[in-house]
Order: structure tokens, then C-alpha cells, then sequence
């Protein structure tokens, strides 16, 4: 099971005959657009499918934007509250390998093994289960980087990103081909960091470029899945899956508490005024306009 976070099905659909790997799995097998969750966040998304709960039964509402620290992340894998597709597999003797999944940081005993992804704090050493395992990586293995950073510096953000990716799937080829294993996932997050970079250019001048970019980095992860469907035999089932898709911000949103307020059906905690004063503020403050999941209702 391959996930590609991010993979927005209209940029699939307008690129599909540039990525000739991903056009031949979905003309040999089935296909379809997958409803994301509520929000549509990476954070919320893959405990959902990799559990099949919906986020309010798996714990993971949304990313705390506000106070985001990366070196000590505010949600980890202990933030999950329901068993993952790995447990129930590994409970049936089933060996598993998961490898770059959001949020598995800290990770967690497995009949198999895990590397950790998104969301592993920076510098951490202890991102493998078992342990002793990160010695079996090639050196320079590296989990994510603080890529929201790195956006003023174009050249430098791709460079780190293509280095990233290139390491976790030369890894990954490795173990596809020595360990043993009945369920494999991989998830690729950089996917979903260019689109984080490049998306936001979507219509005004200098898109194509942006678009030309993406395409080039979709066009690398391609190869790579090539790569990999060579390596297992003709039995194996091969799934690719995303989280959630891509597109312009809009130019308005519907901040829904503030609404519920309005029509008296939502109050705050303490002080009237301070709340919602620091929910507003909160909400200008922020270009995207996420809704914030701190509020209570
Ligand atoms: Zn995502």
C-alpha cells in the first residue's frame, strides 16, 4: 500500500498520460475518488484510513496551527485512540511493514517493523520499532523536515525535499525486497509539501511554472513506483491511496462557530469577550482560514 498525500484527483487527471505508472494502475485496476475526512488534514486524514474511523472516534480532529512547534509536535501517535490496520493485521500473524506514516511518532510494537513519519520531532533517533532497527537504514535517512521553514528559499526547500525522497525510497526498494512482510505501507509526504509551496501560485501569473514543478517531482515518484512494482511478484495487490486533494485557497470562508454564535447557539468559556475576541483574532490571523478545533460547542 502506497499513500500519496495529497494527490488531488484533478492533477492527476491532467497529468495522467505524463505519469505512465500511475495511468497503467488505474487502467488495469479499479479507481475512484475517495471522500476525505472533516477536515481534510494529513493529521486527520490517514488515522482514518488506516483505521476506517471517522476523526471524532480516532481522536485527531485537526492540527493545532496556532502554537506549532516542530521541534516538540503537539500531537503523536498516542493522540490515535483506535487500533490501525497494522494491529489488526499483526494480531493475525500477519507481518507488517510501515514506513513514513503520519503521526506514528512515537512508534508503537508491531508484528513486523515501523519507521515513524510526519510529525517525528526533529533530531529524534528513537523513530524505528524495534529500536536496534534504525541501524539497518542507510545513513541520512531522514523522517520529514520542517518544511513550512524553509519556504522563503525555493531552490534550497527543493533540494532538501528531492534528497529526502530519494533516501526514504532507496530504503524503502531495500526492504521491499529483503524483509519479509504481508502488508507494506509507505507513505510519501513530499507529495503533499511541494503542493503546500506550489499550490498557493494556482491562476495567477507564473502557475505553469509552479505546475511544471509538481509535475516534475510526480514525475520522479512515478519512476519509483515502477521501480517497486517490479519488485513484488505478479500476486501481490498493489494499492495507491491519498488522503485528501489540492486547490487554490478560496476567497471566503464560513467561520462556522462564529456563525453558531451569532445565532446563540454556542457560548464561550471565561470571559465572554476575551473568548471571543481571541477567537477572532485567531481566525484573521490565519491566510488560510482553517477553522480552529479548540473552540468548544
Ligand atoms: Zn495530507
Amino acid at each position: 500500500m502506497i499513500g500519496l498525500d495529497g494527490l488531488d484527483p484533478d492533477f492527476l487527471e491532467r497529468h495522467r498520460h505524463e505519469l505512465p505508472v500511475l495511468k497503467s494502475l488505474m487502467e488495469e485496476g479499479a479507481s475512484g475518488k475517495l471522500r476525505s475526512t472533516i477536515p481534510p488534514f494529513s493529521l486527520a486524514a490517514w488515522p482514518t484510513a488506516m483505521s476506517g474511523m471517522n476523526p471524532a472516534r480516532t481522536g485527531v480532529t485537526c492540527l493545532p496551527e496556532d502554537d506549532f512547534n516542530w521541534s516538540v509536535p503537539p500531537l503523536n501517535s498516542q493522540s490515535i485512540k483506535v487500533p490501525l490496520i497494522w494491529d489488526v493485521v499483526g494480531l493475525n500473524d500477519k507481518k507488517v511493514a510501515v514506513v513514513n506514516v503520519p503521526l506514528t511518532y512515537p512508534p508503537s510494537p508491531v508484528n513486523g517493523f515501523m519507521i515513524s513519519g510526519f510529525l517525528t520531532p526533529n533530531r529524534a533517533t528513537d523513530f524505528t520499532w524495534p529500536p536496534e532497527f534504525r541501524l539497518e537504514l542507510s545513513p541520512g535517512y531522514e523522517t520529514s523536515f520542517d518544511f513550512m521553514q524553509h519556504e522563503v528559499d525555493r531552490e534550497f526547500f527543493l533540494k532538501r525535499l528531492y534528497l529526502l525522497t530519494r533516501k526514504q525510497f532507496e530504503n524503502v526498494e531495500e526492504l521491499i525486497k529483503k524483509k519479509p512482510w504481508d502488508l507494506f505501507i509507505y507513505v510519501v509526504s513530499g507529495t503533499d509539501w511541494i503542493q503546500h509551496y506550489f499550490c498557493k501560485d494556482q491562476g495567477l501569473p507564473g502557475w505553469e511554472e509552479s505546475e511544471a514543478i509538481m509535475l516534475d517531482y510526480f514525475r520522479e515518484i512515478d519512476a519509483f513506483l515502477g521501480r517497486l512494482r517490479r519488485s513484488v511478484d505478479s500476486s501481490t495487490t498493489i494499492v495507491i491511496l491519498s488522503d485528501h486533494g489540492f486547490g487554490k485557497v478560496p476567497s471566503s470562508f464560513v467561520y462556522l462557530n462564529h456563525w453558531l454564535k451569532e445565532k446563540n447557539y454556542l457560548t464561550f468559556r471565561g470571559s465572554l469577550s476575551a473568548s471571543v475576541k481571541n477567537y477572532l483574532s485567531r481566525h484573521l490571523r490565519s491566510q488560510i482560514g482553517r477553522a480552529s478545533c479548540r473552540e468548544r460547542v
